[in-house]
């Protein structure tokens, strides 16, 4: 999840602007990452699974 700190929308993870606003440049990602054991992707702390390859977390 990312959010905008134009207008505080949450975007989907991977969304290139801002679907409230249409911002592209003001984007901060939340902190809580956890980095997949299998493939090293970077998932959002509320993925259950890894977006890459799938495997639970
Ligand atoms: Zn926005
Ligand atoms: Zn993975």
């Amino acid at each position: 999840m990312r959010t905008c700190i134009k207008c505080f929308a949450e975007t989907d993870e991977g969304a290139q602007i801002c679907k409230k606003c249409g911002s592209k440049e003001y984007f901060i990602e939340k902190e809580s990452k956890i980095k997949c054991p299998s493939c090293g992707a970077s998932n959002s702390g509320d993925n259950k699974d890894c977006y890459s390859c799938g495997i639970h977390l």
